[in-house]
């Protein structure tokens, strides 16, 4: 057998691997690298020398350096890593020279890859310490031991590197960059930005939101307003630029805390997640405020106030609409938004009508084809005055009064709720501290009993903390008391208020959810009624009745007197004399005018009552004898009109009308009359006999 004939001083390269090519692959993981780290990029250029040295002829050592400033992480984005995988898997490399391909084997399943096929192709790994052939086990052993030390390194550097870090945020000295507003000092405490702009620009942000309440509004109220941009990283770093602001920057400057003069870390974590092709992706989403690891309140001046913040947020909560919520509008429409169906349960919809008028509709019920018999449209004034009625009603002097003894009395509940978690905390104190002077006056020397004093101070400091949780959670719950000083000014001005000019629908609607929760349209069988169910904020319910406006069908129908007259009288007497009649006794048409004939043929149209006969005795229309002097089988007969014409009222003289029906009648007829079509242009037939 002969052995390998070697060119290299190395003795694992032989002139197999000589023969292929050696490729040299540089990588840095970030632009900031590339761009800072010039040493660690010279050195992997480097590794050209090198394989040269080890014998590669210069025109067989390639370089491949397409990933530079990509991460290592995943070889998705890494056009150079697959071009170099590609080449190893046609058995054209005979060598892979890198720095970190020992280095990081371990901790990345791409290049354990990469190599699995090194080894099946045979192809050595080259990096600054020496030479691996990975079908020899001690090379591979010791790649995979360097490869475990790598992981070990990197371990211990990002744990120390992490404990700095989130040690120096538990003391707010962790420094990172500021939203525009705010800027570090020389000292580099944190305080608002010296430019006088950015100030007002800033400030005006948050009190445009007070006023419009909505991000939209804030976006509108700064049309044509330029806004402040602090750059962070890149050429522009530290420079002030200014741009148009965008909804979605007003969203990040309202949810904030840095505006609130609050230091936050940890707002934001990665998250990193496999993909359904098996790729990796990292993305960044924000935690709930109660899982923020470092929260320190009063850290820096601020904007705003921790209570404006939380106002803001829950504002901002109530104005997603995708989720559910339903915020006041600009439509005069009271109850919009908090209206429910009472027949299906359902939230009513607002329409508003082309003449102004809004009305409540259960829509989505009826788009369903989900509607009960309960469901109802309710116009909106009717509803809104006794809902408003009922609000105003609720806040006069003598039940505020009342409101404020009961007051007291939550008041006291409240303390009473607070002060039961408040004593558990201090118990739980005492101990932990009784447990703490146990251990220190225990002798070092008796090990047995501090050790378990110590598992005893341990388990009244966790019973202390839990305590010290519970009493922050029932002081969340309860929500600040109005001043009552505060209620006694609402309560003179509410009515004045309410009815000002200058207050707004979308104003009105914020002070009646102040106090109302939601208001309900019960099922009522009488449809002239309709009952309200209103439940306030407080718990409490109640139910109203109010009459409903008539709709206009029923304000415009005819009176039943009316109708009785005409089934009595109509079949007796002409239209001309009925009118002439219901004149005379005084009643109005529905849309409130006096009675001419042609209203009463419309009426007799309606209510099917017969005219008296046309004609004198002796005569006889023209169907009757065309029906007499008709031959054909009576089944046979087809109408001989279809239809009046209905153009010449005034003369109707149809010339082929009359030809047909002189024809039909032509046996035998005394006379033909031509009865008249009534003039409400309703198309009308009669027949004549078959051909
Ligand atoms: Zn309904």
């Amino acid at each position: 057998m002969n052995a390998p004939v070697t060119r290299s001083a190395h003795p694992k390269i032989t002139s197999s691997h000589l023969d292929r090519v050696a490729i040299v692959y540089v990588r840095q993981s970030t632009l900031a690298q590339v761009r800072d780290n010039t040493e660690s990029t010279a050195r992997q250029y480097a590794l050209a020398d090198q394989a040269v040295r080890l014998g590669w002829r210069r025109a067989s050592v390639e370089v491949i350096d397409a990933d530079l400033g990509l991460s290592g992480r995943s070889a998705e984005h890494r056009a150079g890593f697959r071009e170099l995988v590609g080449q190893v898997c046609e058995g054209r490399v005979g060598a892979i020279l890198g720095l970190e391909i020992s280095r990081l084997a371990r901790s990345s399943a791409d290049l354990s890859r990469l190599l699995e096929l090194a080894r099946l192709t045979d192809t050595l790994v080259i990096d600054a310490d020496g030479v691996y052939d990975l079908g020899d086990f001690n090379d591979r052993l010791l790649l995979g031991l360097k490869g475990t030390m790598s992981e070990a390194e990197l371990h211990v550097l990002a744990g120390r590197l992490q404990g700095a870090k989130r040690a120096a945020a538990q003391r707010g000295e962790l420094r990172f960059p500021l939203p525009v507003g705010l800027v570090y000092d020389d000292d580099g405490a944190t305080v608002i930005d010296p430019d006088q702009e950015v100030q007002s620009a800033v400030a005006d942000v948050f009190a445009s939101f007070r006023t419009t309440g909505s991000a939209y509004g804030v976006v509108a109220a700064f049309k044509g307003r330029r806004f402040p941009l602090r750059a962070y990283g890149g050429i522009w770093a530290g420079q002030l630029r200014w741009g148009r602001l965008t909804h979605s920057r007003v969203l990040g400057i309202l949810s904030n805390p840095a505006y609130a003069g609050c230091y936050v870390f940890g707002r934001f974590r990665s998250r990193r997640m496999v993909r359904p092709d098996a790729t990796v992706a990292t993305t960044t989403v924000e935690l709930p405020r109660a899982q923020w690891p470092v929260v320190i309140h009063d850290h820096h001046p601020g904007f705003i106030c921790w209570d404006d913040y939380l106002a803001n947020e829950a504002r901002l909560a109530a104005n997603t609409t995708n989720q559910g919520a339903r915020p006041p509008r600009e439509g005069v429409a009271l109850c919009q938004g908090i209206l429910i169906c009472g027949g299906c349960g359902r939230p009513m919809s607002t329409r508003y009508h082309r003449d102004g008028h809004a009305a409540y509709e259960c829509a989505a019920s009826r788009a369903d084809q989900m509607a009960t018999p309960d469901c109802r449209s309710v116009r909106a004034a009717t509803l809104d005055d006794a809902v408003a009625e009922r609000l105003l009603a609720a806040l006069n002097p003598q039940e505020v009064a009342l409101a404020l003894a009961a007051a007291t009395e939550v008041a006291d509940r409240r303390a009473r709720v607070s002060r039961a978690a408040e004593l558990a905390t201090e118990r739980a104190r005492y101990q932990a501290e009784r447990a703490e002077r146990a251990f220190v006056a225990c002798e070092p020397e008796n090990r047995l009993v501090a050790r378990s004093l110590e598992a005893r101070w341990e388990a009244k400091l966790v019973a202390q903390a839990e305590a010290e949780q519970a009493l922050a959670a029932t002081q969340a719950q309860l929500a600040p008391l109005p001043e009552p000083a505060e209620l006694h000014a609402l309560t003179s001005d509410l009515p004045r208020l309410w009815h000002a000019p200058t207050t707004s629908a979308k104003d009105r609607k914020r002070m009646l959810r102040t106090l109302i929760a939601d208001v309900t349209v019960l099922p009522e069988p009488d449809r002239a009624k309709l009952r309200v169910g209103i439940r306030w904020h407080s718990g409490a319910t109640e139910e109203l009745l109010t009459g409903r406006r008539p709709s206009a069908v029923q304000t415009r129908r005819t009176p039943d007197g009316v109708i009785q007259l005409l089934r009595r009288l109509g079949p007796q007497r002409t239209d001309a004399e009925l009118a002439d009649e219901l004149n005379q006794t005084g009643y109005l048409t529905g849309s409130g005018r006096a009675f001419d004939v042609k209203a009463v043929r419309w009426l007799r149209h309606i209510h099917h009552v017969p005219a008296p006969a046309p004609f004198a005795t002796g005569e006889l229309s023209a169907p009757q004898p065309a029906a007499g002097a008709c031959h054909s089988h009576p089944r046979s007969r087809r109408p001989a009109v279809r239809r009046w014409p209905t153009r010449p009222t005034s003369s109707p003289q149809p010339q082929p009308l009359l030809q047909e029906v002189q024809f039909e009648a032509s046996v035998g007829t005394p006379r033909i009359l031509t009865p008249r079509p009534p003039d409400f242009g309703i198309s009308t037939a009669f027949t004549g006999g078959g051909k």
